[in-house]
């Protein structure tokens, strides 16, 4: 599958990226507005751009850690069956946390990885997805922020990999494969 050849159009720009992070901080500081410190809590790896622009936003007192769930892989096929690679450093009993990801597709990952964190007693537990595919939807879970919304297309950038290439990509590409001829 990765070998073949396709291009990426542009669907989100690294601009309208940039507008909706401002959005959106605004309403995070409203909703943690006075927490001693929040843990964000960034889904490996899709989410390390995300997250990065994010907290630099957050006019908020922050500590980062980060959780890797099992994914795609290499393929492009959504695995159902979620498990925590690497878990949190730090304890989260008791504090407020937001978790960042870079999609909510299926939804079985952060409906799993919420599940989880929400078992270990947080003060306010929240979740943020950059991007949003409803249409994909196979288990009940709503994040409770949202970047946009998008049709059911395979996409890339800002983080975003097809079989680990195109992470820095500074825009939402949509992969559309070409024939070999083209
Ligand atoms: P879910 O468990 O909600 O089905 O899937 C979540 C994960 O699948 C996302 O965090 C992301 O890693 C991966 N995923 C879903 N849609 C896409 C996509 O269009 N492109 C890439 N590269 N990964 C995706
Ligand atoms: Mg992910
Ligand atoms: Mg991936």
């Amino acid at each position: 599958m990765s070998d073949r050849a396709y291009v990426i159009d542009t669907m989100i720009s690294a601009k309208a990226i940039a507008a909706r992070i401002e959005e959106l901080c605004r309403e995070i500081v409203n909703e943690f507005g006075g927490t001693d410190k929040l843990v964000v809590v960034g889904l490996l790896r899709g989410s390390f751009v995300f997250i990065a622009d994010l907290v630099r936003e957050l006019d908020l007192p922050i500590e980062v850690d980060f959780l890797e769930a099992s994914s795609y892989g290499d393929s492009m096929e959504s695995s159902r069956e979620v498990r925590i690679l690497k878990d949190l450093r730090g304890a989260i009993e008791g504090r407020d946390v937001l978790v960042v990801e870079d999609i909510v597709d299926t939804g079985h990952t952060l409906n799993h990885v919420t599940q989880l964190l929400q078992s270990r007693n947080p003060k306010r537990l929240k979740s943020i997805a950059l991007l949003d595919k409803p249409s994909r939807r196979e288990v009940d879970f709503r994040s409770d922020w949202i970047g946009f919304e998008i049709p059911d297309e395979f996409v890339v950038g800002y983080g975003i990999d097809y079989a680990q290439r195109n992470r820095n990509l500074p825009f939402i590409g949509k992969v559309r494969f070409v024939a070999d001829a083209e």
